[in-house]
């Protein structure tokens, strides 16, 4: 079935017990036993399994086409249980330009904790050869990436990854199963901030961890799900289940709307650079085109005159909201390098625009009167 058709359907089923189509939220931190100490119904305790919690992890692998998936309370926990599932002295390939905050939990956490970590260029596949090695367990990819929307050739780097006998990681947060599969591109595991499009509505943490095989290193990812216990509540997961049904439709046009706005910005007399890889001038153009169904809905202009300039022009629109975040309905505009504080090597005239669904037109108006 097409993926409009698994939104819609995926992890959901008629309530066995009243008839309800809409299914019903269960807040019970515990489940019953059987008189001979059984668990009939499969639920035992609510850090270890619940049933919204199952129905969203259902249907995340199969948006995915993985074999299994595991919820978190945000996406930052998701991506810790992946790194807390490599054993100390293990070494792992990541992206200089990686979300900050996984470069900040790599730095103060996990490299403390003995996971050795190598930052590189991951475009730059002769650089990442060099410095993969014999204790390399994983390598992770960001693509688009996170402020300058940098595209990675997520099959050529599952390439180098199989050949190292490493897992390949990807944090498909911006893209979404919508415009880009990386289990099909030869990734081993997918990392998503739920918080981001599937959630949608700017209302909801979470994370999720869905993987190419439910055998092997996802057991022990599974494992610091529920022996760590970062779970999403499970209203959370039953509002994210739902969100997740208009989730091709509302990435669409998030994407649609960004080209347009992007291309609006490209042709701005006071606009230095656009990154947004729909744009047939941006460097990863051709591999977006081939690994992505459409660009995503997050754009970054480089404006002319320096952080004064971009601090202004973040000061003069009326739509846009001044605020961190993306994937929401609503649009969004944010000075990047002020946010990522003082290792940030996003520049200063920067800012990032998160595309909502209002009409491009009107947004492109907004952007047009903070230009001048
Ligand atoms: N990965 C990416 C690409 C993100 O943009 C974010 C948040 O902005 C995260 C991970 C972290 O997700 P969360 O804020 O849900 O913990």
């Amino acid at each position: 079935m097409r993926l409009e058709t698994r939104a819609v359907h995926a992890g959901q089923r008629i309530d066995p017990a009243t008839g309800a189509v809409a299914a019903p939220i269960h807040p019970s931190t515990t489940f019953e036993r059987d008189a001979d100490g059984s668990y009939p119904r499969g639920y035992l305790y609510a850090r270890n399994n619940n049933p919204n919690r199952d129905a969203l992890e259902r249907c995340l692998a199969e948006l995915e086409g993985g074999a299994a998936a595991a919820g978190f309370a945000t996406g930052m926990a998701a991506t810790a249980a992946i790194f807390q599932s490599l054993a100390p002295g293990d070494h792992v390939v990541v992206p200089h330009d990686a979300y900050h905050g996984t470069a900040r939990l790599l730095r103060e956490h996990l490299v403390p904790w003995g996971l050795q970590v190598t930052f590189v260029d991951m475009t730059d596949l002769v650089q990442l050869r060099r410095v993969v090695q014999p204790r390399t367990r994983l390598i992770w990819v960001e693509t688009p990436s996170n402020p300058m929307l940098r595209i990675t050739d997520i099959a050529a780097v599952a390439d180098v990854a199989g050949g190292a006998r490493a897992l390949l990681a990807c944090d498909n947060t911006w893209a979404t199963p919508v415009l880009q599969r990386p289990l099909e591109l030869g990734a081993d595991l997918v990392m998503h901030s739920t918080t981001k499009y599937l959630g949608g509505h700017g209302d909801i943490m979470g994370g999720a961890v869905v993987a190419k095989h439910a055998a092997g290193f996802f057991e022990r990812v599974r494992k610091v799900q529920v022996d760590g216990g970062a779970i999403p509540a499970p209203f959370d997961c039953w509002l994210l289940l739902r969100s997740i049904r208009s989730l091709p439709y509302r990435v669409r046009a998030h994407a649609e709307n960004a080209l347009k706005v992007a291309t609006f910005l490209e042709g701005h007399p006071r606009v230095e650079s656009v990154h947004y890889p729909g744009l047939a001038k941006h460097p990863g153009h051709d591999v977006a085109t081939r690994q992505m169904v459409a660009f995503g809905g997050v754009a970054a202009v480089q404006v002319r005159g320096g952080r004064e300039a971009a601090l202004a022009l973040a000061a003069r629109v009326k739509l846009f909201t001044r605020a961190t975040s993306l994937g929401s309905v609503e649009s969004l505009i944010e000075h990047r390098a002020s946010v990522e504080g003082p290792e940030s090597r996003t520049p200063e005239n920067l800012l990032r625009l998160s595309i909502g669904l209002e009409h491009p037109d009107d947004l492109i108006a907004d952007l047009s009167q903070a230009l001048g």
